[in-house]
């Protein structure tokens, strides 16, 4: 059991003239085996918000909180956090020169357990995490993320979340770039990492289609760097159907 607490988190990044605060004071509660959507129109501050628990230092956090089980996790090294049970797909950089997909997840998964896997385990779960995911074995030896389609970047992520068996789990727009199968193949991993590791899911969207997929617990609404509405399953249908507008409006006010 574990629970991730957001509380009044304040975030700027440095801009040619100053610093510009982005996060306003972010309230939020992750515990294991709930799904939490994040939804909010364009540039409102929610990749901002996972930067930031990834710890990414473009962002700087001004004031609050961001502890797991009572750990203050802004305290943490990168790979601390990690450690602790925290998945943030965006904490690897964009390319890995060199090292192949196989190679890679090895390391993270050694570097999260505090010891290499059982070799001949280990292979079988990689093969039925990729054959999951409708991956080709060829994949395992491409370099990671050298020349992926955004589909083959998803895929990246929801494989490395299904072996790594995190706490919680913080997936960024998981659902942009993806065609309806792809979509549902993608959803379909983090359900399974749902029901076999109860997995506390952070998801970040912009689109409601992802949720037909992956049934969200609680819904928040993200405005101009904070919740601004928060409710059940039903608030997504709502915002399907009119839209961020007066959140919006409401947030100038
Ligand atoms: P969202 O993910 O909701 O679309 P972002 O977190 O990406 O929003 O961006 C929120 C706001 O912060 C935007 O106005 C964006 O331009 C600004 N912003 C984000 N990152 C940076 C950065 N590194 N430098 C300058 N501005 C940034
Ligand atoms: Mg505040
Ligand atoms: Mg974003």
């Amino acid at each position: 059991m574990a629970t991730l607490e957001i509380r009044d988190l304040h975030v700027s990044v440095d801009v040619e003239d100053g610093t510009k605060e982005i996060l306003k004071g972010v309230n939020l509660t992750v515990k294991s085996g709930e799904t939490h959507a994040i939804m909010g129109p364009n540039g409102s501050g929610k990749s901002t918000l996972a930067y930031s628990i990834a710890g990414h230092p473009k962002y700087t956090v001004t004031s609050g909180t961001v502890t797991l089980d009572g750990e203050d996790v802004l305290a943490m090294e990168i790979d601390e956090r990690a450690r602790a049970g925290l998945f943030l797909a965006m904490q690897y950089p964009v390319e890995v020169p060199g090292v192949t997909v196989s190679n890679f997840l090895r390391t993270a998964k050694t570097a999260v357990d505090g010891e290499a896997p059982k070799l001949r385990t280990w292979v079988k779960d990689v093969k039925g995490a990729m054959d999951n995911l409708r991956m080709d074995s060829a994949f395992a030896e491409r370099n990671v993320n050298e020349g992926f389609s955004g589909g083959e970047k998803k895929r990246h992520e929801i494989l490395q979340m299904e072996l790594l068996k995190p706490q919680i789990a913080i997936l960024d727009e998981t659902d942009s770039g993806l065609d309806v199968d792809a979509l549902r193949i993608v959803s379909e991993g983090v359900n399974r990492a749902k029901e076999s590791t109860d997995v506390g899911v952070l998801l970040i969207t912009h689109y409601t289609r992802i949720l037909q997929y992956i049934k969200p617990d609680f819904v928040h609404v993200f405005v101009d760097g904070k919740v601004a509405e928060e409710g059940g399953p039903e608030l997504a249908d709502r915002l399907e159907a009119e839209g961020y507008d007066h959140y919006v409006q409401a947030a100038k006010a």
